[in-house]
């Protein structure tokens, strides 16, 4: 689907707005990379499910550095979403002790991709969509779904995707070493830092 999208936007020769909403720096990079050449691309860090804060402080300040050091700098800003912690506890009361790829990381994703939309729409984006789906770890399909829902809300066109497909996660380990970008050991939530699952 990506790649018939992909294929029709550079048929008709224009490069539109896309919104993407960035989790950290090793799934952005080679996502980024894949698609700057057909968007004009602002990234957005919208992640209130990292904890703790300076977690949260390291793995944005991580994405900035690969995005000034790649030179993507010139062209793609980066906004800065809120961190507001309290909107993820909120939302996983109750479902602390499930495993990963249950209610809670559903809601999780849900969150981000639901302010991702209200924002892609806010800034007159043409589509949006998430790096997440660069992980084996997450269920793509789940995204997916999730994104095209919140697309008819608010009414900005989700970019389907499963960026782990053409070797991107095998991409994203090489540009990882190469920048030394940090990977972390765990998803992102304090539930995960204590089951360690990254
Ligand atoms: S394991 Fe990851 S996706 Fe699931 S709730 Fe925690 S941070 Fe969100």
């Amino acid at each position: 689907m990506l790649d018939e999208k992909l294929k029709y936007i550079e048929e008709t020769g224009e490069r539109p707005f896309l919104l993407l909403h960035a989790c950290c720096a090793p799934c952005t990079s080679h996502t980024v990379l894949y698609l700057e050449k057909y968007f004009k691309i602002a990234l957005y860090f919208f992640n209130p499910n990292i904890y703790p804060e300076s977690e949260y402080i390291f793995r944005k300040s991580e994405l900035c550095r690969f995005i000034s050091e790649t030179g993507l700098d010139r062209e793609i800003k980066i906004i800065d979403g809120d961190y507001c912690p309290e909107k993820f506890f909120e939302i996983s009361a109750g479902l602390e002790n499930l495993p990963e790829r249950g209610e809670r990381c559903r809601r999780c994703i849900a969150l981000r991709l639901e302010k991702t939309g209200l924002t892609a729409q806010e800034l007159r984006a043409d589509f949006f969509t998430t790096t997440l789906t660069i992980s084996p770890h997450k269920d793509s399909d789940f995204i997916n779904k999730c994104g095209g829902e919140i697309s008819e809300k608010c009414g900005v066109e989700y970019l389907f995707s499963d960026f782990k497909k053409h070797d991107g996660y095998k991409h994203s380990i090489e540009l990882s070493k190469k920048y030394d970008l940090y990977r972390q050991n765990y998803c992102g939530c304090v539930y995960s830092k204590t089951k360690r699952t990254p």
